[in-house]
């Protein structure tokens, strides 16, 4: 038989803490083998109920919450995508093609190693090293329950699958690859409950596709920021806005906003789009877009999706970059209608003055104007 088993997480114990350290280097590990492009497809099969119906996250099964880690691990995957089949009644057997995902008081016959939560199992063929099949079996004699936060007397469900996921497309666990990062990959569980910077990290390095290059061409860094400091002016002096708090400078607000738009306008969803503005923040790496955008009306976000990112990033300034208070005259939703729709003007061939006049009369309550085409 060409086919080989590996399992991981033998010991994936319960840690009520766990320190780390950030000023290492990022290090996440890779297993030795790895999908094929294409269509991951997890069988679902998490009927361990809870009693009440509803999880501490409001969640309603083990099944939905699967599924959405899955889902969060496809945010960092452009080449390998995971699709779940919901409560699934597939054999719980292995080397069958098939991946299972299911709570049960052994794995596959055999009993759990000591304290260990959970297992993920790797078949893959030796020769090429191209993942065949891979099993989450979650410890059906441990108690469980969903939440965010510090560990609490049952185990997350949640985080453990983030962690057994990051196994089945191909992670290892740092900590036993002498790295010392912050990763729910890490081999304990933590207070950490969502994946960080080097876990989506190691996802692209796998499965990550650099992204497809734009086919839309942004204006010049200067003119937007020209443009946002006369909209400051327009808020303070004609519209005689009161002075609100901002974390983000406005250089800071004009760059984001426009890498927003560009990932939107390339055809990434909102929280693809939002986790790539942040990789890019971080450092953690520069993405291109998802898709060629169509010819046509160039699609531009909603206005709520837009301010969802702006709030998300006046969060990230205050409390991952650790940026005081400022004061700015334009406030977030402000900042995000008309810097959208100052863009809007621009990728449909407006000029800089052109576009600057035109918002400015929408705010002057002249109605939406013509674009340049
Ligand atoms: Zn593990």
């Amino acid at each position: 038989m060409n086919a080989r088993r590996r399992t991981s997480c033998g010991a994936l114990a319960a840690l009520l803490l766990c320190v780390t350290t950030m000023e290492s280097p990022r290090g996440f590990a890779l297993l030795a083998n790895k999908w094929p492009n294409g269509t991951v497809t997890m069988q679902l099969q998490l009927q361990l109920g809870p009693a009440s119906g509803t999880l501490i996250d409001g969640a309603t099964s083990f099944n939905q919450v699967a599924a959405s880690a899955l889902s969060i691990w496809n945010n960092h995957s452009d080449l390998v995508k995971f699709a779940a089949v919901q409560n699934s009644t597939v054999p719980r057997v292995e080397n069958d093609g098939v991946n299972s995902v299911f709570f049960d008081s052994t794995e596959f016959g055999r009993r759990f190693e000591g304290d260990t939560l959970a297992i993920a199992t790797s078949w893959y063929r030796v020769s090429t090293g191209a993942k065949l099949e891979g099993d989450v079996v979650f410890n059906s004699s441990k108690t469980w329950n969903s939440y965010r936060g510090a560990l609490r007397q049952s185990n997350d469900f949640n985080r453990v699958a983030l962690h057994e996921f990051g196994h089945i497309l191909g992670l290892d666990h740092p900590d036993e690859k002498g790295q010392r990062v912050a990763a729910l990959m890490n081999s304990e569980i933590t207070g950490l409950d969502a994946l960080t910077a080097d876990d989506i990290a190691g996802g692209r390095a796998l499965y990550g596709s650099g992204g497809v290059t734009s086919n839309i061409s942004f204006p010049p860094r200067n003119e937007p920021n020209d443009f946002f400091n006369q909209l400051i002016a327009v808020y303070q002096n004609q519209l005689r806005a009161g002075p609100v708090t901002t974390y983000v400078d406005p250089e800071g607000i004009v760059v984001w906003l426009i890498e927003y738009a560009r990932y939107r306008v390339g055809l990434c969803d909102h929280s693809t789009s939002q986790t790539r503005v942040f990789s890019a923040i971080d450092n953690t790496g520069v993405y291109g877009v998802c898709a060629l955008t169509p010819s046509g009306t160039i699609p531009f976000p909603s206005r709520n999706e837009g301010l969802n990112f702006m709030n998300a990033l006046q969060v990230k300034y205050r409390d991952d970059l650790r940026r005081g208070a400022g004061s700015s005259f334009v406030d977030n939703e402000g900042a995000v209608v008309w810097v959208l729709e100052y863009l809007r003007y621009r990728l449909n061939a407006c000029g800089h003055g052109d576009a600057s006049t035109k918002v400015f009369m929408q705010i002057r309550g002249q109605g939406i104007q013509p674009v340049c085409r």
